[in-house]
């Protein structure tokens, strides 16, 4: 009996897709984290999507985030350092396109790079937040809350978040900036919790008054996020350090508090409210609670013996609201008014905005959305780093749960980090601005670079020679060495062959059959490549590319030495149709991530689009032609390259 091979079973992608890539800030331009960290795998991930499924059928969104109070804060110093002049719309506007010129120039293709507060897609933002509310509100997951907040005793004014700088209360945290309630590595607290406060204005301990906004009641929704968290390890490709991140919030409230400062454990606990403690470390007790009110409760007995504390990660009620004049309006319910939404919550739903502004402008009818957003057959890609995995795996989820929303699946990156340091734009090591790279480097250059780092699996240093003091610079730039794949290798592939077509064949490609062998290596490269894409791990794809297009080389030039050696025609035409067929094939896997350079080539080859769409995948270069006899090529001048070099990188390879 004869032994027949499984077929590989190939992924099955949706029918529709929304692809997000993060909502940059809208006080400052693009820092290379956003591009290389988010944006060039989102857009590479979205282009693929059209390609395999339908152009029509994938919407890809961002946005600027426009409110919130380091917006306010950056506007108010600039307007007193005399830098700026005009509204605070018109200093979001001027970021924004700054940040969508960025964007553009590094081939992001979004169908919508919106503005939370701008334009029609910011008027429609408050349309969806208005939505949000009442949906969260009518299925009772919402509560009013009065929580304390920071008032400055010298300026005689509430402060906003980021107007308040202390030590974040998670144990181990090691962020650089810990604000009123939230940290810069994106843990959330009790502004009491803040550990040795200040205010940025006057400089003073502020104190604590009490205001009160609207929360969703995220504590409750242990069980329904560990069931998610579940259901993600069992049955998707998820990343597994997301899993393990969200699950770490999915403790009950803990206390930590070190033995040394512990004279008597019985009487100290005799003072708490119900809890167990364990004792498995040499140096601390924790303390479990049963719930948030009494974790407060027991943390108001330490605080009263001066007894220092640590809490554990946790879910606490997610706030919604908040005072800050520069908002998306919330609305007035059960005497509660004057209140804008928190900038975080409403960044969530921004997408949904900004897919329903695009399908608008497109002439959609108002609940084209849904059927993106929320079909069976639908998906929503949204690409985000580490450091948000708990607003969008926790947060959002639940909410999304609560409003009857489908649940997006998440791709977080880790940090690329500059130099291997940890560029924060608040910390000390200023990264790069985006926009500056295109200076020493071309987009496509950039983009293969940022895709091979494998920020999948963990952090890693981008090290661009070129911001590198001479004495140390060292041999080849690493930054462009996958580049090179593409500006060296295929580029001389594809010019020997139209060279020789012209040359030796008066511009006709021959009437062979490609060779089974490389029709082979092709489809098991095509496989591979989309799975790799299903699983989102973009540097394995550049591994295939690179195995596919290298092959390819070595398998022309050698031939071809033996075809011109032995005067072999048959040979030579045989090299040639395998080779642009091997053109044909890293050209359609390529196209998402290097477009121009594909497009010129598909100008060259004389070919319609299809020579991308994945249901033509497996056809050959002569099954694109409409009438392969009669096909003209268009014709190839001597030094034509198709991936290029940057100019500076030109002058320096004539010096
Ligand atoms: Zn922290």
């Amino acid at each position: 009996m004869d032994y027949v091979k499984e077929p590989k079973m190939r992924p099955v992608f949706p029918k529709r897709a929304v692809v997000t890539g993060g909502m940059p800030y809208g006080n400052k331009e693009l820092h290379f984290g956003h591009i290389g960290g988010v944006f060039v795998h989102a857009d590479t991930f979205a282009r693929f999507l059209r390609d395999r499924i339908g152009e029509e059928n994938v919407i890809f969104v961002s946005g600027t985030d426009c409110y919130g109070s380091p917006i306010l804060e950056g506007f108010r110093k600039a307007k007193e350092a005399g830098t700026f002049d005009g509204t605070i719309e018109d200093y979001v506007r001027k970021n924004h396109e700054s940040q969508k010129d960025t964007l553009d120039k590094y081939e992001i293709s979004l169908n919508l790079f919106g503005a939370s507060a701008l334009g029609r897609a910011g008027e429609i933002h408050n349309e969806v937040s208005k939505e949000v509310f009442e949906g969260l509100y009518e299925k009772g997951t919402l509560e009013k809350l009065s929580s304390p907040q920071f008032y400055d005793p010298k300026f005689k004014c509430l402060l906003n978040g980021r107007q308040v700088i202390g030590k974040c209360p998670i144990q181990g945290c090691q962020s650089e900036k810990a604000y009123a309630d939230e940290c810069d590595l994106g843990h959330q607290y009790m502004p009491t919790e803040l550990i040795d406060p200040h205010s940025t204005l006057s400089g003073l301990t502020p104190e604590l008054v009490d205001v009160t906004n609207w929360y969703y009641k995220l504590e409750d929704c242990i069980p329904m996020i560990q069931a998610y968290v579940d259901d993600l390890r069992a049955n998707s490709n998820a990343r597994k350090f997301m899993l393990t991140t969200i699950e770490e919030f999915l403790k009950p409230p803990y206390i930590y508090v070190q033995k040394k400062f512990v004279e008597d454990l019985d009487a100290l606990r005799a003072k708490f409210p119900e809890h167990d403690v364990i004792d498995d470390n040499k140096n601390s007790y924790t303390f479990v609670f049963k719930n948030l009110d009494d974790r407060d409760a027991a943390r108001k007995v330490l605080e009263g013996l001066s007894i220092n504390y640590r809490t554990g990660k946790t879910l606490v009620p997610f706030r919604l609201s908040g005072n800050i004049e520069w908002g998306v309006p919330f609305p007035e319910k059960e005497g509660l008014k004057d209140l804008t939404f928190w900038v975080w919550p409403e960044s969530l739903w921004a997408p949904i905005s900004f897919t329903r502004a695009y399908l608008e402008s497109k002439g959609a009818d108002k609940d084209e959305w849904k059927k993106f957003w929320n079909d069976d057959d639908a998906m929503v890609y949204q690409f985000i780093g580490q450091d948000n995995i708990s607003f969008y795996g926790i947060a959002q989820q639940a909410m999304w749960e609560t409003l009857g929303l489908k649940k997006t699946f998440l791709v977080p990156n880790n940090h690329i980090l500059f130099m291997n340091k940890k560029a924060s734009s608040s910390g000390s090591i200023k990264p790069p601005m985006a926009k500056d790279l295109l200076e020493f480097y071309t987009a496509e250059q950039m983009r293969m670079h940022f895709l091979s780092l494998g920020l999948a699996n963990k952090s890693v240093s981008f090290d661009p020679q070129v911001y590198l003091p001479e004495e140390e610079r060292n041999g080849a730039d690493p930054v462009l060495k996958d580049g090179n794949l593409l500006t060296n290798v295929f580029n001389k592939i594809i010019r020997t062959c139209f060279y020789t077509l012209q040359k030796d064949f008066d511009g006709k490609l021959p009437n062979v059959a490609v060779s089974e062998d490389v029709i082979a290596e092709a489809k098991d490269a095509i496989l591979t490549y989309e799975q790799n894409m299903y699983d989102h791990q973009f540097h394995k794809i550049t591994y295939v590319l690179d195995t596919l297009i290298r092959n390819m080389n070595k398998r022309l030039v050698n031939n071809m030495r033996v075809a011109d050696a032995e005067g072999n025609t048959e040979l030579k035409a045989q090299v040639l149709v395998d080779s642009f067929y091997g053109i044909r094939v890293a050209t359609a896997l390529l196209h998402p991530i290097a477009p121009s350079g594909c497009e010129k080539i598909r100008e060259y080859l004389n070919v319609d689009k299809r020579i991308y769409n994945w249901e033509y995948i497996f056809s050959t270069l002569t099954d694109l032609m409409d009438d392969p006899s009669n096909h003209e090529f268009k014709f190839l001048e001597p030094r034509v390259d198709f991936f290029k070099l940057h100019e500076c990188q030109l002058a320096a390879k004539e010096q």
